[in-house]
């Protein structure tokens, strides 16, 4: 199996660049979809702890997918995101710059 932090940075790499393509307005089916996808891949994702701990976590209270629109999917995935960093004692990332790390780019 693919090693686990480069499976990772690849993966949020995806995640997060798909909530930044996410349409500002989606439509009800494509939301939908999008909370059926983001499910499944909690169940495929080929690092079973990492899948386990990520599924659990959405269980949790407030922490379903949030898909209604750009702001709100891309600051779940941050919030999802930092979750797993707090697990692995890493740094919290400011979700009010999601936008500017994974779909503006960053300002100096
Ligand atoms: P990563 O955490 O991979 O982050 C990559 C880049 O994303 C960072 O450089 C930063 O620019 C940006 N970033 C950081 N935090 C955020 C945020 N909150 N929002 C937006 N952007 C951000 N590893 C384990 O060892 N155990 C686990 O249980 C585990 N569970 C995981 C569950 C999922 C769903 C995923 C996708 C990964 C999981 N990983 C797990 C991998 C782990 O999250 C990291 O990817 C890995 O440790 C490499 O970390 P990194 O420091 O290189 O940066």
């Amino acid at each position: 199996p693919p090693d686990v932090d480069q499976l990772g940075r690849s993966t949020w790499t995806l995640l997060h660049s798909i909530t930044g393509a996410y349409p500002a307005s989606p439509s009800p089916t494509l939301q939908s979809e999008t909370s059926t996808f983001i499910r499944t891949f909690a169940k495929l994702y080929p690092c079973w702890v990492c899948a386990d701990d990520f599924q659990a976590w959405m269980r949790r209270p407030g922490n379903a997918p949030r898909v209604s629109s750009r702001d709100e999917f891309g600051r779940w995935m941050c919030d999802a995101h930092n979750a797993v960093n707090e697990k692995l004692g890493k740094e919290r990332f400011d979700c009010a710059r999601w936008e500017e790390r994974w779909r503006t780019g960053w300002r100096d």
